[in-house]
């Protein structure tokens, strides 16, 4: 049977995913934003239960091709231009920005495995739970930690939220992954915890919600949590681990491992560039 291709774009008019209005415009939001890219090209979009399930070899099912980046179409224009668009994306391109002119030019002084990126650790968090936010149509929920993260989208005074955290670590892949809604669960700690994700190059980011202790160690990455209670403008030197040993598997954390297994929801997609490099 014919996989089903993912779904991306709604009503025009209907609910907000992130603010929650009610019978709005809807818009298109990119999955990662455009600042993360000097060109936005084209993909093909598959849901990651598909892609995970062809052996080594065998050709891959065929996803949604999209020209101009993901694109969900699930925000009001608020959230979209103004909340995400013109207070956050900015600094998130720049982010991402830096990191692939580093990796791309090569340059790797002998001992020195640390680069870094003066930028506001606020905005970037925001702009990652404000797109995997954008996954999934019609998704605006309440819960337990849906309407602390809207809170905290919408205002920029308020600190990240009790219980969440943010990974990130360098991508040098051309495979983009989206996911929300998905539980790792670890055979070792006998526990699961709950995530969301957003991969594509240079850079992967993994938020958890309320993880059990042992996660971290699991995990093994840089966390830019520790930034939670800055003020929005305020900068940092964030640092980037290029070194191999902390580089990882390009499907790592979407596919099993012996000690872990992943459970998606609905919302967890793969996309392959149809380019290997980019034109940095
Ligand atoms: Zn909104």
């Amino acid at each position: 049977m014919r996989p089903k291709l993912p779904v991306t774009r709604g009503k025009n008019v209907g609910t907000c995913n992130i603010c929650g209005a009610q019978n709005i415009k809807l818009t298109e939001d990119h999955c990662p934003p455009k600042t993360a890219f000097v060109k936005v090209r084209a993909m093909e979009l598959r849901s990651i239960h598909h892609s995970l399930s062809v052996l080594p070899g065998e050709k891959l099912p065929k996803g949604r091709l999209v020209q101009n980046g993901v694109k969900y179409k699930t925000l009001c224009d608020n959230c979209n231009n103004n909340i995400l668009g013109a207070k956050c994306d900015g600094e998130f391109g720049v982010l991402t920005h830096r990191v692939s002119e580093h990796l791309y030019s090569g340059i790797q002084l002998p001992g020195y495995s640390t680069f870094s990126v003066r930028i506001a650790p606020q905005k970037i968090m925001r702009s990652v739970l404000g797109h995997l936010k954008a996954l999934g149509v019609e998704r605006y929920e309440m819960g337990r930690f849906t309407e602390p993260v809207r809170d905290y989208l919408l205002n920029t005074s308020l600190p990240l939220p009790e219980g969440i955290k943010v990974y990130y670590w360098l991508h040098p892949y051309r495979r983009n992954v989206t996911i929300r809604d998905a539980a790792l669960a670890s055979l070792e700690l006998k526990s699961t915890c709950n995530f969301w994700l957003l991969k594509f190059y240079p850079l992967a980011f993994m938020v958890t919600f309320n993880q059990g202790n042992g996660f971290s160690r699991i995990i093994n990455a840089m966390d830019l949590d520790r930034y939670g209670s800055l003020d929005f403008d305020q900068e940092v030197d964030l640092p980037i681990l290029f070194d191999e040993r902390d580089i990882k598997h390009p499907y790592w954390p979407e596919a099993p491992e012996d000690s872990t297994m992943v459970f998606y929801g609905e919302e967890s997609y793969d996309a392959i560039q149809k380019v290997t490099k980019p034109t940095f």
